[in-house]
């Protein structure tokens, strides 16, 4: 090694000298000895490499006395510290937004959360008896009232409730699913691959955009388990297509004694054609037809927290409360509590619309969004600079989670362009920002939708293009 690098790479302050310098007293006193002296580790052991790679010409530039060590160091253990689960702000216009987190809890079931956190709760024990109760029967009445369904039971997330529906009721028999019905969710949920970690074996009927009445019959045998039905969620088969109706499986279904489950994915309380959405099944009218399981996940259309929701007839629900999976796929007092509290806004459902965030945000009116897109260019507009311009468009906004694939929601957005920015790069700035803020890109304009925005999310929107500004 050349002695220019042999130089450098001895003047490196010792871990103990930078420890003993002002700076490192106070990192030691901020943090801890050991994390102190691992981050100095991590960060001359950077610095050694760098010594030993760099071009010649650019050793000079590597600064190696303590006080910068030291505030690579402070920089290192900030990182190191600081949260990675942040909160945002999704400007984006799609409501329930899986990488964001889906739904926003209504007030009552976040009440309940920190209520359930603080406290002893009544989670598996009767306060009548003293004896041991069921966590499961905690939400039970509530969702058989809601649906009409016999029986009810909570487990993680929808995927978790589909994998335990095909294990208890047809592991080691043969599912019949059309194949128009295979489909694959975001995150890697495939029904193929459910079917088969079940233990059942797929039936597949039909073709890719037609199913038959017949077709289902003909595939019924003495291995049938039971006949399956997944809501095509996130895509549609138009044009010359056809699916068999729920009621006509069920016939179907009490004619061989052969439970029929649906999977309706997103799974809506309420009827959403008086917001301009197209008529979706409810879960309510899925029992109603007769579905023997209906499966339907918390945090999509239902506002409440991450949970499988599964309802039906108490013979098939008891056989999964029963199954050794179900206690892998337990929720805990968290999710049983905030999905309490939000099932209970359902018995009044213009209520519902008003306290359930996910459903406040896809019922806002034209004139609400209006307004709230001019006030808030009006705010922006104070503190952009020549560079950037901003204008109020109209454009479309999103339900997300799979549900209504096709359908817009008519909104009012923001556009900005910036003469200097490209609309990625702008729109990176304002990820990076704190708490990061997340928009569209369109027709290379960074793309602002209000429908999504909750009460302080213009004020940070306005804090990130201030600091844009001082940037520049
Ligand atoms: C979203 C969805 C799932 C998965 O639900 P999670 O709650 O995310 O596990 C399963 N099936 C359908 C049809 C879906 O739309």
């Amino acid at each position: 090694m050349d002695q220019k690098r042999k130089n450098h790479l001895r003047s490196i302050p010792a871990v103990n000298d930078l420890l003993a310098h002002e700076q490192g007293e106070k990192l030691v006193n901020d943090y801890s000895h050991e994390l102190v002296v691992e981050a100095i580790r991590e960060v001359t052991e950077e610095l050694r490499g760098k010594i030993f790679n760099i071009e010649l010409s650019g050793l000079k530039e590597l600064k190696i006395d303590s006080k910068s060590i030291l505030a690579q160091v402070q920089h290192y253990l900030e990182s190191k510290m600081s949260d990675q689960l942040l909160t945002a702000v999704n400007a984006t216009g799609v409501v329930v937004h899986t990488n964001l987190g889906r739904s926003l809890l209504c007030d009552a079931a976040k009440d309940k959360l920190l209520d359930v956190a603080s406290n002893y709760s009544t989670l598996e024990i009767n306060r009548d008896t003293g004896e041991r109760g069921s966590r499961y029967e905690l939400v039970e009445e509530l969702l058989t009232e809601l649906t009409g369904a016999e029986a009810a039971l909570v487990v993680n997330n929808n995927a978790a409730a589909v994998l335990l529906a095909v294990s208890a009721l047809a592991s080691g028999q043969e599912a019949i699913i059309a194949r128009g019905q295979l489909v694959e969710i975001g995150g890697s949920f495939r029904i193929p691959e459910v079917m088969e970690q079940g233990g059942a074996e797929l039936r597949g009927i039909g073709t890719t955009n037609r199913v038959h009445l017949a077709d289902y019959k003909n595939a019924i045998n003495e291995e049938t388990g039971m006949i399956l039905k997944v809501h095509t969620s996130n895509y549609r088969v138009v044009g010359f297509s056809k699916e068999v109706e729920l009621e006509e499986l069920v016939d179907l279904g009490t004619q061989y004694e052969l439970p029929v489950v649906e999977d309706l994915g997103s799974g809506v309380l309420l009827d959403l054609r008086d917001e301009g959405l197209s008529y979706e099944q409810t879960v309510q009218d899925c029992i109603a037809a007769g579905a023997d399981v209906v499966t339907f996940s918390g945090d999509k259309l239902l506002g409440g927290p991450q949970a499988g929701i599964i309802v039906g007839q108490e013979e098939y629900i008891e056989q999964m409360k029963s199954h050794p999976l179900n206690r892998a796929l337990r929720v805990d007092k968290f999710t049983l509590g905030s999905l309490e509290a939000t099932l209970q806004q359902y018995r009044d459902l213009e209520q519902a619309k008003e306290k359930i965030p996910t459903l406040e945000m896809i019922t806002r009116t034209q004139e609400q969004l209006k307004t709230r897109a001019q006030e808030f260019a009006t705010e922006l507009e104070e503190v952009i600079t020549d560079n950037l311009t901003l204008e109020i468009k109209q454009d479309s906004s999103r339900v997300g989670g799979g549900a209504y694939p096709n359908e817009g929601l008519p909104t009012y957005v923001l556009a900005l362009e910036d003469e200097s920015l490209t609309a990625e790069e702008l729109a990176e700035e304002l990820r990076l920002h704190d708490p990061p803020i997340f928009s569209r890109i369109s027709d290379e304009q960074v793309i602002l939708d209000v429908r999504t925005l909750q009460s302080e999310d213009e004020e940070h929107i306005i804090s990130a293009v201030q600091n844009l500004s001082i940037v520049r």
